[in-house]
């Protein structure tokens, strides 16, 4: 089954390929078939801005829709950046800049405790929605480490892993990870709909 992914992260769609892949499920980017829109994450909840990504491809295509909402929560910041994890270093920045943002704001805390989430949304053609949570914890280290991955890795240390995910190799990070978790969730319930 051919699914357009709902988002121009490059990041996000290799690891929807990769964990996807095993299934009978084909991961296209919007941007392969010239859909360029950005939908303007309005929500207060990953589930929320996941739904109004999906949404916004799904009213101009007509395969099954796959999005993802995610972010990092850190504790000492009350779950801050979360959902505005993207925009956490303001509109322009790159991943490296909301990197060191956080590290500046944890420099001097000690209680680095955090967590990834991803909500994923799907929607079939029939406009019939499924959302999916996954979640992993971990803590936030003082300095980067690890080449690969994207956006916060280089700095969340994975309890699960004992290591960063930019440390990890992709299967790694993908075995234990927020979108890793999201997923399955989510091919289960399409499974029993399948029944
Ligand atoms: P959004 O889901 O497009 O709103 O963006 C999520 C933000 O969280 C981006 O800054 C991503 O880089 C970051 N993020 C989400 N998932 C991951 C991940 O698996 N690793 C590192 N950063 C992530």
């Amino acid at each position: 089954m051919k699914v357009i992914a709902a988002t121009k992260n490059k990041g996000k769609i290799r690891e929807m390929q990769e964990i996807l892949s095993p299934l009978d499920i084909e991961i296209v980017s919007q941007q392969e078939i010239g859909i360029e829109l950005d939908a303007e994450e309005t929500g207060d909840t990953f589930e929320k801005n996941a739904l109004i990504k999906a949404r916004a491809v799904a009213m101009v295509c007509d395969y099954p829709i796959l999005a993802d909402d995610s972010g990092i929560c850190v504790e000492a910041l009350g779950g801050a950046p979360g959902v505005r994890s993207a925009r956490y270093a303001g509109d322009d920045a790159s991943d490296s800049d909301r990197v060191n943002k956080l590290l500046r704001e944890l420099s001097s805390e000690k209680n680095r405790n955090a967590k990834f989430v991803a909500a994923v949304a799907f929607i079939w053609p029939d406009g019939t929605e499924i959302t999916a949570r996954g979640v992993v914890k971990g803590h936030i280290t003082t300095e980067p480490r690890g080449e690969n991955g994207f956006g916060y890795d280089p700095v969340f240390f994975a309890d699960e892993l004992g290591k960063t995910f930019a440390e990890s190799t992709d299967e790694e990070k993908n075995s234990v990870s927020h979108r890793g978790r999201a997923l399955e969730k989510l091919c289960k319930k399409l499974k029993n709909e399948e029944e």
